[in-house]
């Protein structure tokens, strides 16, 4: 489903928000559906020079952006700025809300996703999502029933 580069500690994802669980997901599904590869190249850990702390607060993850052309890069922005809004960190610079960003790192100068969103608890996030994918808790719940 997803790879990682080697100093990145997957144990982090248990420490990510609800939105940002979800969101990982959202973006590992498209991912895999669209054929395109998954690389986490960071989740939580702390580096010089971010102009924002969401990683550390468990609001952001990077991918590499390896083996993607323009057309890909382009429609995954599309798509998850559109369809996510209402989960997506909002910008400093701007106020608009931005769930994937494609951009150079400060440091490395490395091209990379930086998926990002802002903070909610689990019955917003609930509340949220079942708006997102018109999710019939009514038929979940007569499942449950039986
Ligand atoms: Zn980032």
């Amino acid at each position: 489903m997803f790879s990682k580069k080697d100093e990145v500690n997957l144990e982090d994802l248990m420490g990510i928000t609800p939105a940002l669980l979800y969101l990982h997901t959202a973006f590992v599904l498209y991912c895999g559906h669209n054929d395109l590869p998954v690389t986490i190249t960071s989740i939580m850990d702390k580096v010089e020079g971010r102009v924002s702390d969401a990683h550390h607060h468990g609001r952001a993850i990077d991918y590499s952006s390896r083996g993607w052309t323009s057309d890909d890069v382009e429609g995954a922005v599309k798509h998850f700025n559109k369809k996510y809004a209402k989960l997506a960190a909002v910008s400093y610079t701007d106020n608009k809300p931005r769930a994937l960003i494609h951009h150079r790192d400060p440091n490395t100068g490395a091209l990379h996703f930086h998926l990002q969103v802002r903070w909610m608890d689990y019955p917003e996030l609930i509340k949220l999502t079942k708006v997102i994918e018109n999710y019939k808790s009514t038929k979940l719940l007569a499942c449950l029933r039986k």
